[in-house]
C-alpha cells in the first residue's frame, strides 16, 4: 500500500473510533435510553460531531498532497471518499453548521406539534427558514446545473438534477400506466381483512426471530432491537443492528420492516474485512444502500416463493391465519391501493409519493415556488396521480419528518432503490435461487456485484462496471408489469 495512503489510514483510525461511538450513543438514544437522558446525550453527541470535523480538517493537508495518479483502485477510493467529507466541512462555515443544527432541533419539535394539530401555518416558518439554509449550503458546495445538484449529491454521489428529471419521467409515465390496470382489474386492489387483524407482541417477536434466522443472520455479528422509527446501524464491522416496531396490528408492516432493514444489514455485514477500519468500509449511497433493503424486502420478501417459505412460520405463530392459504397472505402482502401515506404504500404506488416531493424540494430550492404553496401542490399532485385527495396538513404535507430535520435531496434515493433492485432482479435469472429459497446465494450475487466494492466506486461507476448503465427504471417497470399483469 501507498506509504502516504497507510499514514492516512493510522490517522483515520481516531474518527473511525469517533464513528462508532457516535453510532452506539445515537442507537441507545433510539432503544434503551431512560427519557432523561435526552439532553446530555445531546450534547454529547453534537461534540463528538465537532470533534469528527477537527480531525478531518487535520486530515486533509495530507490527503490533498498525495497523487492520485500513483494509487490502485482501492486506495483511489479512500481519498475521493474522504475528499467529499473534507470537501463538506471546508466549504460549509462553522457557523452555518451550527445554525443548521439549532434550527433543526427546534424545527423537529414544531413539526411535530404542527403534525398532530394537522395546522401547516405553524411550520410554515421553519420550513422557509430550513430552505433558506439549504440553499446558502447549497451555494457553498457549488454546481454546474442546478442549485439542487450539490444537495442530491450528499446522498447520492454524482446523482443530478438533469439524471432525476429523465429517471422520474419514465418511471411516472410507467408507474401511472401499470397502476391504472390494476386498479381496472380489481385483483391487487382489494383491501385484505388482516389489515385490521391484532396480534400478540410476543407472537410477532417469534415470527421476527425466525424470519432473521432464514435470513441467516450471523447471531455473533447482529442484533435486533425495538424502536419506534425502524433503522440499521452499523456500530463497527462485526457489529451490526437493526431495529423493527410493533404496532399491534396489520403484522406485514413488522414483518417487512424486519426484512427491509435486514437488507441494510447483509449490505454492511457483506463488506470485506480487509476494508475494516477504512474510510471504505461502508454501503456508497442511500441510493444503493436501498436497493439492497427493497431487494430483499420486495423482490425477495414479496414473493410467492418467499410466502411458501415462511408459511409454516406464520401459521405456527399468529393462529388467526389458520384459515388463510398461501395464495390469501401472497395478495395480502402485495395489496396495491391509493394510499395518501408515504411508509404504508405498496411497491406501484410508493415512487409516485417520492416524485411528488423531489419535485417540491426541487422547486423549493431553486425558489421557483414559496413554502406556502407547498401544501395546495402537493394535494393536486396526490390527486392527479394517485386519485386521493388529502383532506387535511397531516396526512398531506406534514407526514415525514425528513424536512424538519433539514435533509433536502435525500426522498429521490428512495426511488432509486427501488430502481436499482428492479436492475438487480431484471440482470440475472433468480428463479435457481427463489425455487430453492437458496439465501447464500442470492447474498452471494449481491457480494459480488454491490457489497465487495465497499465504497471505492462512486454510485454510477459501480452501476456501470456491474450491470453496465446506470439508474434505468425499466427493470423495475418490467417487473412490476409482470408480477402483477400477467
Ligand atoms: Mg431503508
Amino acid at each position: 500500500m501507498d506509504p502516504k495512503i497507510k499514514d492516512i489510514l493510522k490517522d483515520y483510525e481516531k474518527i473511525w473510533a469517533l464513528n462508532q461511538a457516535n453510532s452506539l450513543l445515537n442507537w441507545d438514544l433510539e432503544t434503551y435510553m431512560p427519557k432523561n437522558g435526552v439532553e446530555a446525550r445531546g450534547l454529547a453527541i453534537a461534540n463528538i460531531s465537532l470533534l469528527r470535523q477537527t480531525f478531518f480538517l487535520e486530515l486533509s493537508k495530507k490527503v490533498s498532497s498525495v497523487k492520485i495518479d500513483k494509487l490502485d483502485e482501492t486506495e483511489a477510493g479512500i481519498v475521493r471518499t474522504l475528499n467529499r467529507t473534507i470537501h463538506y466541512y471546508t466549504s460549509i462555515p462553522p457557523e452555518i453548521i451550527e445554525k443548521f443544527e439549532t434550527l433543526t432541533s427546534k424545527a423537529t419539535v414544531v413539526w411535530r406539534e404542527a403534525k398532530s394539530k394537522s395546522d401547516f401555518s405553524l411550520f410554515r416558518k421553519y420550513l422557509n427558514d430550513i430552505v433558506e439554509i439549504n440553499v446558502i449550503i447549497a451555494e457553498k458546495l457549488g454546481y454546474e446545473d442546478n442549485i439542487y445538484d450539490p444537495l442530491m449529491d450528499l446522498y447520492e454521489e454524482g446523482f443530478t438534477v438533469r439524471d432525476a428529471d429523465s429517471v422520474f419521467d419514465r418511471l411516472l409515465s410507467g408507474s401511472r400506466e401499470i397502476y391504472n390496470r390494476i386498479i381496472e382489474e380489481n385483483i391487487f386492489s382489494t383491501p385484505s381483512r388482516l389489515e385490521k387483524i391484532k396480534y400478540r407482541e410476543k407472537d410477532m417477536i417469534q415470527v421476527n426471530k425466525k424470519i432473521i434466522e432464514l435470513l441467516e443472520m450471523p447471531p455473533d455479528r447482529f442484533r435486533i432491537d425495538v424502536s419506534s422509527h425502524p433503522f440499521t446501524t452499523e456500530i463497527s464491522e462485526d457489529d451490526v443492528r437493526i431495529t423493527t416496531r410493533y404496532e399491534g396490528y396489520n403484522f406485514k408492516a413488522t414483518l417487512f420492516s424486519t426484512i427491509h432493514e435486514s437488507g441494510h444489514a447483509i449490505y454492511q455485514l457483506q463488506i470485506p474485512s480487509k476494508f475494516s477500519r477504512m474510510p471504505i468500509a461502508r454501503g456508497v449511497s442511500s441510493g444503493i444502500h436501498e436497493s439492497q433493503s427493497r431487494f430483499w424486502e420486495n423482490f425477495i420478501g414479496r414473493s410467492k416463493e418467499f410466502v411458501h417459505f415462511i408459511y409454516p412460520v406464520l401459521k405456527y405463530n399468529l393462529p388467526f391465519l389458520k384459515n388463510y392459504t398461501e395464495d390469501r397472505i401472497y395478495r395480502y402482502f402485495n395489496t396495491v391501493r391509493p394510499s395518501l401515506i408515504r411508509v404504508d404504500a405498496d411497491e406501484v404506488t410508493y415512487n409516485f409519493h417520492i416524485a411528488l416531493r423531489y419535485e417540491i424540494e426541487k422547486k423549493l430550492i431553486n425558489s421557483e415556488i414559496d413554502v406556502k404553496e407547498v401544501p395546495e401542490l402537493w394535494n393536486d399532485f396526490m390527486e392527479k396521480y394517485i386519485g386521493i385527495r388529502p383532506k387535511n396538513d397531516s396526512e398531506g404535507v406534514l407526514q415525514d419528518i425528513h424536512w424538519s430535520g433539514g435533509s433536502f435531496g435525500y426522498f429521490p434515493t428512495y426511488s432509486l432503490g427501488n430502481i436499482v433492485a428492479g436492475m438487480i432482479w431484471g440482470k440475472h435469472d433468480f428463479t435457481g435461487e427463489l425455487d430453492n429459497m437458496d439465501i447464500k446465494a442470492i447474498k452471494l450475487h449481491l457480494y459480488e456485484k454491490v457489497h465487495k466494492y465497499g465504497s471505492i466506486y462512486e454510485p454510477k461507476k459501480l452501476l456501470m462496471k456491474s450491470f453496465g448503465e446506470t439508474y434505468n427504471p425499466d427493470y423495475l417497470l418490467a417487473y412490476l408489469k409482470k408480477k402483477f399483469l400477467s
